[in-house]
């Protein structure tokens, strides 16, 4: 190959064309460096023939200048990249890039030099530096990292360095992973998990495309039936993947899995160090590192040897991304699955709709697990009516659910108060002239957090200090907080029980696989006697003790009013519902709500699991929404609200006319301004065989707009704000 058509890692730039010099051999999937101008760029070498572009003459070429010491990326990824870049309207370089690292970790076996701290306090400890040594605390990583995590500059790092308060240390970044031994520790299964697992054992072993619904309540032994398919994929010296909705689930997989397999898998998130993202992403392209687990960007890492895909909590929402390449990572799942020609099972108690129902028409087979491990049983449901039994003026919780809080402390049993809201208040107003603090940033309100005492915009991370006068009329101490976030039920928690120790479990207090893990370890010590959490709580833990669930509001998610807000109630309070009993006691919850005859509370309460998936996918079909028909969201934004209400207005009568489409707005989001900036939405609504990504691509790219504004489409979107 003496020319070389690239894709490169600039999303603004098409395909280019290259001379591969004498001595030089690269082929596609081969990793390169280019020269663009004056500038390097990193990019991969692509089959021209898939890869339109203008033809430029053999001597108007430049010569590409290094071809990294790396294996291609495969044919298999490579398609994925394109049918992920096709079907969500994305820039080919935007896919591309998730499947590579940063250069650094391109380059060769090597040592870096990392940075912790000493324990030494300098002599003269500014407030900076004093800041810095404090959140640091035993963290270790490159002197940027450092920066970051304590919140100050880089120079402060350096300087702590040279007053000996911070060290350098040398570390080996190509260290092997160790090789997780299939046969260290093999459960005794009950014979419906040793049916699913011999069933999906024989799936990895066939080494065909196959996708599986696995669909067990939760406390059924999911994650103990998956584990045998990937001892299998381990055994056939093949890569398994994992992956989670959340990095907090990261550290409690991390132990079951080293209790099963001996060692730890190979773990994959935004929480990584350069040094460690670096050494899995070698490991993983090499083989080396067999099982993989990871949030949904693992899903385009380039595995030498795919055997396995898992898909934990499949149901979660969490999987689509919102910014950037807006894909859902359980479907590019499914998707890599079919090119690389392995099995992929998607594991949930809930399953989502659109995965039912595959399962229903047989593109996907269907494993169930419908009893608790070990003879458990299901919780009992119970709805509080809080219009007929509603608690004190100023508070949350209903006299039913205290009392059961109560006989919950004296067993010595844990509890768990499930409200999806983070913060102290969702909404801060004065008494006196009624002022309403707003983001400035957003069509959102400000939300307190009463332990930071901020004001913070949930939307944009916007943050004040809590004032203590009215901004509008100046008068002290008239703010009041309206309704409930976690933080104030803690409060009346600590109110009711002085002695009860809690713990609130949110993003704000669990940013990290090592915050999880801390809060775990408290649980399971018994040093916890009530959770106050978010939908953090609702998965993947497994709490013994825990026998108590209260659901404080239960009617907060179908305020929402889009097409998934039943179904995500239902989930979610069905997910929150599984954490209580699952060891040898019995468990209860207790769901707050005013509506308490509301199909999903009903369904809940009555365990009518099947009766709520039939009447949700029937109302589906009716209205031809997901699975049955497509949606895709057209977003435009701009600084500047005339021209982001003009450009919308130009797309929506540009609107392509079509049978079986319709295309609703151009209307103000419900989050009419987020960040700045001013936001409209169009909705595509079409039949499933229209073709509605050619038609947008065709309906958009004959369209042109001012250069602030910003137009984004979402295919299959999860989010309708
Ligand atoms: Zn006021
Ligand atoms: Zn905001």
């Amino acid at each position: 190959m003496s020319r070389a058509r690239l894709i490169v890692m600039n999303s603004a730039l098409g395909p280019l064309d290259y001379r591969v010099p004498q001595g030089m051999t690269v082929e596609p999937g081969s990793v390169v460096v280019a020269p663009l101008g004056p500038r390097q760029l990193v990019g991969v070498v692509w089959e021209p023939e898939r890869l339109p572009a203008e033809e430029v003459g053999d001597n108007r070429l430049r010569n590409l200048i290094h071809v990294y010491d790396l294996p291609p990326i495969a044919a298999p990824l490579r398609r994925l990249v394109e049918w992920t870049a096709d079907y969500y309207l994305a820039p080919l370089a935007s896919v591309l890039r998730m499947a590579l690292p940063s250069t650094g970790a391109l380059e060769g076996a090597r040592s870096i030099t990392e940075y912790r701290a000493t324990g030494h306090v300098p002599e003269r400890l500014t407030p900076q530096r004093a800041q810095a040594l404090e959140r640091i605390g035993e963290r270790q990583g490159l002197v940027s990292e450092l920066a970051i995590i304590g919140g100050v500059s880089d120079g402060v790092i350096r300087g702590l360095v040279k007053a000996g308060a911070i060290e350098a240390i040398e570390v080996t970044i190509d260290d092997p992973f160790p090789v997780p031994d299939p046969d260290h520790d093999p459960p005794a299964l009950e014979p419906a998990q040793a049916d699913a697992a011999a069933t999906l054992r024989d799936a990895v072993e066939a080494r065909a495309f196959a996708p599986w619904l696995l669909d067990g309540v939760t406390g059924s032994g999911k994650t103990e039936v998956y584990f045998e398919a990937i001892a299998e994929a381990i055994r056939s010296d093949r890569q398994a993947l994992v992956l989670l909705p959340e990095i907090a689930l990261t550290e409690p997989f991390l132990k079951r899995f080293a209790a099963r397999f001996g060692c730890d898998p190979v773990p994959w998130h935004s929480g990584l160090r350069q040094s460690q993202r670096r050494r899995a992403w070698r490991a993983i392209a090499s083989g080396e590192a067999r099982v993989v687990v990871g949030a949904r960007s693992s899903l385009f890492l380039p595995y030498r040897d795919l055997g396995l895909i898992v898909v934990d909590e499949a149901h979660e929402a969490s999987f689509k991304q919102e910014d950037g390449v807006q894909y859902h990572a359980r479907d590019v799942a499914v998707m890599r699955a079919k090119l690389e020609e392995i099995p992929i099972v998607l594991a949930s108690a809930t399953p989502a709709i659109e995965s039912r129902y595959m399962a229903e028409i047989g593109t996907y087979g269907e494993i169930k697990l419908p009893d608790r491990f070990g003879g458990a049983r299901m919780p009992d449901m119970a709805a509080l009516d809080m219009l007929q039994d509603p608690p004190p003026r100023g508070r949350w919780l209903a006299p039913a659910l205290v009392q059961a809080l109560e006989e919950n402390l004296e067993a010595g049993e844990q509890s768990l108060l499930f409200l999806n809201r983070r913060g102290y208040a969702p909404l801060t107003l004065c008494r006196h002239c009624g002022y309403r603090f707003q983001c400035p940033n957003c069509t959102a309100w400000m939300v307190e957090h009463r332990f930071t005492r901020r004001l913070a915009c949930h939307h944009c991370g916007h943050v004040m200090p809590a004032p203590h006068a009215c901004p509008e009329c100046k008068e002290e101490d008239s703010l009041v907080a309206c309704g409930p976030g976690v933080e104030r039920i803690a409060d009346e928690v600590a109110a009711l029980f002085p002695t009860a120790r809690t713990a609130i479990v949110t993003s704000d207090t669990i940013w990290s696989p090592a915050k999880a893990a801390e809060f775990v370890a408290r649980m399971e010590a018994g040093e916890i006697d009530i959770v106050i959490g978010t939908q953090l709580v609702t998965k993947g833990y497994h709490f013994p003790n825990l026998t108590l669930v209260g659901v404080v509001d239960a009617d907060l998610g179908l305020s929402g009013g889009d097409l998934r807000a039943a179904e995500r109630s239902f989930q979610q309070i069905r997910q929150v519902s599984g954490r209580a009993g699952r060891g040898d006691k019995h468990g209860r919850v207790l769901v707050q709500t005013h509506d308490p005859s509301a199909r999903v509370i009903q369904a809940l309460v009555s365990g009518d699991i099947e009766g709520f998936y039939e009447a949700e996918t029937e109302a589906r079909r009716e209205a031809a929404m997901p699975p049955f028909g497509r949606l895709a969201a057209i977003i435009v934004s701009s600084e500047d609200q005339a021209e982001a209400t003009e450009t919308a207005r130009v797309i929506g009568r540009a609107a392509p006319r079509h049978d079986n489409m319709a295309v609703f707005g151009p209307a103000p989001a419900p989050l009419a301004m987020l960040r700045g900036r001013h936001r409209l939405r169009l909705l595509v609504h079409a039949n499933r065989a229209v073709p509605i990504q050619d038609i947008i691509r065709d309906w958009l790219g004959a369209l042109q707009w001012p250069r602030g504004v910003r137009v984004s489409v979402d295919v299959d979107p999860y989010s309708f704000l």
